[in-house]
């Protein structure tokens, strides 16, 4: 049986923005690691809910109440079996930075001692930095950061070194937002396991991309983002392992988190509900549930493989720019493209690039010690999704060229 082809063009044709004119041209948009763009499905779901459905959620007996509930319970489902997870497994946040302090401060907090430590990788997100930080510093226990080797991937015997009887938490990146490099998160995990250590996964960058069986992956926690995966901004959700939800203490307090109040004493709700405080963003979840029923329309896999042409397309590209150094040439990689030139700093590279329609992020991507380990205070980055064609890679490519020229 033959595979169908990737209609990019017909994908395109569902992202109602990619058709802006920016600076009076062309748009090619490759800031896909920063946030994705929303098909046609997801706005409309989103018009649908404040159309049809919206009212306060899992308080009023009315009939709006009852089909905001609908739809808002009804996404926790639709994303719980994105993740082969149960239901209460997902507490739905404001995306993977919230779901990273949840675990931080509900989880590790009552569990660090001093001394103890929590065990990074060179290449996190400052969301998977600070929090840990915070945390650490508050009980006299310290972040420890494994080694990232000159490709940009992980040094795993070096980080296997750091494991021991004082590691008490392990979190990783899953795909690293500033160089792709894929972790080998399976192998980590069962060395975590072995040890008995919880890990998490920081998945903000990988679920639009890499299929992710929770149960089977085996790692305690993992977070996500819905606006990395053509859903919308301000949502996301942690998925946990549910002794470890069921055990946890509430991290904030307000509506719908309780079960009981009085001045005396409150008692907790269930979870997930009890990370859950305060009237939740409905809408998001409704999105990000049609979100995730868009990307399957289409195909992970075949997302991904498109993605992985246009990352060897690219990278062949770049490599004919005089004087470019691609930073990240890890083997197991997403589909990022981050460098620097010769020329000139990643801001004026990347400020003539969207003079020319070319839309990347430019900077230190949040993982500044990632970018002193490389010996650069920025890159330019150029990411991938599902709509980007041939056209927006030769458009980066000229501009580049353009660019080179004005700098010199
Ligand atoms: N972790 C990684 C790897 C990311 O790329 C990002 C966002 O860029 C985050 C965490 C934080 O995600 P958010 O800002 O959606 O909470």
């Amino acid at each position: 049986m033959s595979t169908p082809r990737y209609d990019v063009d017909a994908i395109r044709a569902q992202f109602p923005i990619l058709s802006e004119p920016v600076r009076g041209g062309r748009l090619a948009y490759l800031d896909n690691a920063a946030t994705t763009q929303k098909p046609d499905a997801v706005l409309a779901a989103i018009d649908d809910y404040y159309r049809h459905k919206n009212a306060n959620v899992h308080r009023a007996v009315h009939d709006l109440a009852e089909r905001a509930t609908t739809a808002y319970e009804g996404a926790r489902d639709r994303i719980a079996r994105w993740f082969h997870a149960a239901r209460e497994q997902i507490v739905f946040t404001r995306g993977t930075t919230e779901a990273i302090n949840l675990v931080a401060y509900s989880f590790l907090r009552p569990r660090l001692q001093p001394g103890d430590e929590v065990l990074l990788t060179g290449m996190e997100h400052h969301s998977n930095i600070v929090p840990w930080q915070l945390v650490a510093r508050e009980k006299g226990a310290r972040v420890v950061a494994a080694p990232v080797l000159d490709d940009g991937s992980l040094d795993f015997d070096g980080w296997t070194a750091l494991l021991n009887e004082r590691t008490r938490f392990i979190a990783v990146v899953h795909v690293s937002n500033s160089l792709g490099t894929v972790n080998p998160i399976d192998r980590m995990i069962a060395a975590a396991k072995a040890r008995g250590i919880p890990v998490l996964v920081d998945g903000a960058q990988s679920i639009a991309h890499l299929a992710i069986d929770f149960p089977a992956l085996g790692a305690d926690f993992l977070t996500c983002s819905a606006h990395k995966a053509y859903g919308p901004t301000g949502f996301g959700c942690l998925v946990g392992r549910r002794e470890h939800l069921d055990a946890m203490p509430p991290w904030h307090g307000g509506g719908d988190m309780i079960r009981t109040v009085s001045f005396e004493e409150s008692t907790w709700n269930e979870a997930p509900y009890r990370f859950e405080a305060g009237t939740p963003d409905m809408a998001g979840a409704v999105g990000f549930a049609a979100a995730l029923d868009w990307i399957e329309s289409v195909g992970l896999d075949a997302i991904a493989a498109h993605e992985h042409r246009l990352l060897v397309e690219g990278t062949a590209l770049l490599a004919d720019i005089p004087g470019l150094r691609m930073i990240g040439t890890a083997k197991n990689k997403g589909g990022v493209m981050s460098f620097v030139m010769t020329v000139g700093h990643a801001q004026d590279i990347g400020t003539i690039l969207d003079q020319y329609g070319v839309a990347v992020r430019t900077g230190h991507h949040c993982t500044m010690p990632l970018m002193a380990r490389f010996g650069v205070p920025a890159t330019v980055r150029a990411s991938l999704a599902a709509y980007n064609n041939r056209d927006d890679l030769d458009q980066l490519a000229m501009a580049l060229r353009k660019a080179s020229r004005l700098l010199a």
